[in-house]
This record gives structure tokens, sequence and C-alpha cells, in this order.
């Protein structure tokens, strides 16, 4: 799924992503392919739970995931299928927040990619009772792995030449974070907003005020036209919840 762009755009994007256009450039030492590639976001939706899982792609064919949601073989593989056809170099791991969900395929992604996941250090508590939890629901969460690092607010994250600024945005779940790209005006929401409707805040450390100052005081400061890719369900903009998301308008 691309961004923002025009059909034509896009047309245009395809038209280089040609492996064997790819392949000659490269042989050619040519470093005009890497040029007109752009900033892509592909949308997997993983798990019963319906989570969305991102791959990121940069304009220098480096990737990220944000939320590692996928469970079943033929998801990771889904997955692994989708980095290997677009010749995509996996670099980052991002988690929104570490309800299992969210987390399933991480274990997958450090031991195939030997990239392990980031997530906010107040996401700790949850993965102490993560395979509790997922047994609960008739998952099996075994494969839990340590942090590559710990995000933190204001943080920004680099993949390629994509930039991504850390929000500490939790009432949702403690620890949980929004990733927001300023260049071409798109946001990863998590599970704190979505098109229509807003986190449940019924969970172990949720928080309906503390979820609405993190909605008010850190997406809706953002740009109107700023496209929201949430953890569950359709994009959205910031312009749209401000003016029809009944929980915070
Ligand atoms: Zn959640």
């Amino acid at each position: 799924m691309g961004i923002k762009g025009t059909a034509k755009l896009r047309l245009f994007y395809i038209s280089w992503q040609s492996p064997s256009f790819s392949y000659l450039c490269r042989a050619l030492g040519v470093s005009i392919y890497n040029r007109f590639r752009m900033i892509k976001i592909e949308k997997f939706v993983f798990n019963s739970f319906q989570v969305n899982s991102y791959i990121l792609q940069s304009g220098s064919g480096e990737c990220a995931i944000i939320d590692a949601a996928c469970y079943e073989d033929n998801e990771k593989q889904e997955m692994k299928r989708f980095i290997e056809k677009n010749n995509l170099k996996l670099v980052r791991n991002l988690t929104t927040h570490c309800h299992v969900d969210h987390i399933f395929g991480n274990g997958f992604t450090a031991k195939t990619y030997g990239i392990y996941p980031e997530y906010h250090e107040a996401s700790v508590p949850f993965l102490a009772t993560a395979a509790e939890i997922a047994g609960s629901f008739g998952y099996s969460l075994v494969d839990n792995p340590p942090p590559a690092r710990y995000l933190v607010d204001g943080d920004k994250i680099r993949i390629g030449d994509v930039v991504l600024e850390v929000f500490y945005t939790p009432g949702h779940a403690d620890g949980s974070v929004c990733f927001y790209n300023k260049e071409q005006g798109f946001v990863f929401t998590g599970d704190v907003l979505f098109r229509d409707t807003i986190g449940r805040t019924d969970l172990p450390s949720g928080n309906f005020d503390l979820l609405m100052k993190s909605i008010r005081e850190k997406l809706f400061t953002l740009p109107d036209d700023t496209v929201i890719y949430a953890g569950h369900g359709p994009e959205s903009t910031i312009g749209y919840e401000k003016q029809n998301n009944p929980f915070v308008r």
C-alpha cells in the first residue's frame, strides 16, 4: 500500500521495482535505481486479533516492521516473502506496545533476521505475563526475545533515509508509543487512536484520562493531513478524527 501518492506516481514507482531492472543497475554500479525508490508502507493483517503489521520501506531499500504480529506459519512466510521479493534489508523491529497480539512475531523476526524488538521500557511488565495471557486466549508465546534497546519519548529513529519520531502516548497501555514521520506526514498510532474510535482502557494500566491527554497533547498537535496508520482497522487522518471521532471531538 503506498502513501499519499497519486495513481500515476505509483505506476512510475512500480516500473522501477522490477527485479531485472534492479539487478541491471546494481551490476552496472548505477545508483540511479535507489534515487527513484520511494517510501512505501505495506500493511498486513495478522492473527485472530486482526492486528495491522506494517513494513515501512525507505527509499534506499532498508525497511522496518511496525508491530511484528505474525503468528501462524503462513503469516510469517508472507512477511518474509514480501521482504525478499522487494530486495529489502530489515533493520528495525518497532513495537507500539507489548499487548500479546502485537508481539507474536518478535521471536520469528529475531531468529530469522537477527533483528530484536524495540519498545518503551514501561512495557516490560506486560512481557512478564505475556506467555500466560497468550495461553488464556489459546495462543502459544514461548519465544519472547529481549529488546535491542528501549524507545524513549523524542527518539529519532532512522530507517535508511526515513526518520520516525517517537511519541510516548500511554493510556491504552503503559509503554504505548506512536511513530511519526514529519516529511511525508504519517503516524503509526498502535492502539492509541483508530478511525472513529480510541484504544480500550479496561486492561491493566489502562487509563482513560491519560489516553485523552496523549491524543490531545501529542497526536492532535500534528497537521490535519497527517495519515494515521492504526494498530487495527483502516487508515484515517488527524483532521478526520478531530472532526468525527466521538470520543475526542
Ligand atoms: Zn493493545
